[in-house]
């Protein structure tokens, strides 16, 4: 254990690493969670899970409801603290949870929330998924540039992900080859663009048409800031308003008023 832990950091350790909620016991998979986006951890720390979250952010599921009940809250600032205070710990139980006798065969969905946030981070999962090559992990990621260096040119056989819409590196992604996932105002709108929805499995998103259709969440704030766009319409516009907000900017040294160029 790295001397810099100290007592209260080891006592936050969570007990039991991997989860399952109703919906995904039913599809025999396990999960591992972090806290959505940015936060601030007990100790004072600040820290952001999601680093190339974009439009994501303003309706993020795992940012209400059952998600800040205390118990739960704590559950994930615990998760992230173990990964942040000690990295080589957090792998080596993760890959002793790993083999307990009831996951054998069976689906891990990486993340519930929170992302890939760093490069050693990534590095320690792919090492887990090499070590575990009876099962199968999954991932939804808005890490895109993170992938298509570290993950794309040897990905483990045993690890599927796809790339979803919504985030700060959406303009890297092509539909016509990468697996993406879009979260659309309703069915229809799923239909109506050529995606199939993986409302029925959340396997489909890695197992099913590598276009995935995701259907909102029906929270008011959350229908009425969609707008009736699909997050990958609504990130781009955004992108375009902020290149444009930069582009009028003045420059260091330039002209101060349009007149005077
Ligand atoms: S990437 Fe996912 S968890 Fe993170 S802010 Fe966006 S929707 Fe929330």
């Amino acid at each position: 254990m790295p001397e810099n832990i100290d007592a209260r950091t080891v006592a936050a350790r969570p007990r039991q690493l991997l989860t399952q909620n109703r919906e995904l016991k039913a599809i025999g998979v396990w999960n591992w969670t972090l806290p959505a986006w940015a936060g601030r951890l007990d100790d004072g720390r600040t820290f952001n899970t999601c680093p190339s979250a974009g439009i994501c952010a303003q309706v993020c599921y795992a940012r209400q409801g059952t998600y800040l009940w205390p118990v739960v809250r704590a559950k994930h600032h615990a998760n992230l603290t173990f990964v942040l205070d000690d990295l080589p710990g957090w792998e080596a139980a993760m890959l002793t949870e790993l083999a307990a006798k009831k996951l054998t065969g069976g689906w891990i969905r990486i993340h519930d929330s929170g992302d890939f946030f760093s490069d050693h981070y990534l590095r320690a999962w792919l090492r887990i998924c090499r070590s575990r090559p009876d099962l199968h992990f999954y991932a939804y990621t808005k890490e895109v540039d993170r992938f298509r260096r570290l993950v794309e040119p040897d990905p483990p056989p045993n690890f599927l992900w796809v790339y979803s819409y919504g985030g700060t590196q959406d303009s890297q992604l092509d539909p016509t080859v990468d697996r993406v996932a879009d979260v659309f105002p309703d069915d229809q709108a799923i239909v109506d663009a050529g995606f199939s929805s993986q409302d029925a499995s959340d396997l489909l998103a890695v197992l099913g048409p590598r276009l995935v259709g995701i259907p909102a969440n029906r929270i008011r704030a959350f229908v009425k800031a969609m707008a009736g766009r699909r997050f990958s319409t609504w990130q781009a516009y955004e992108d375009k308003q902020r290149a444009a907000r930069r582009r009028r900017r003045p420059r260091p040294g330039g002209p101060t008023h349009p007149s005077a160029a």
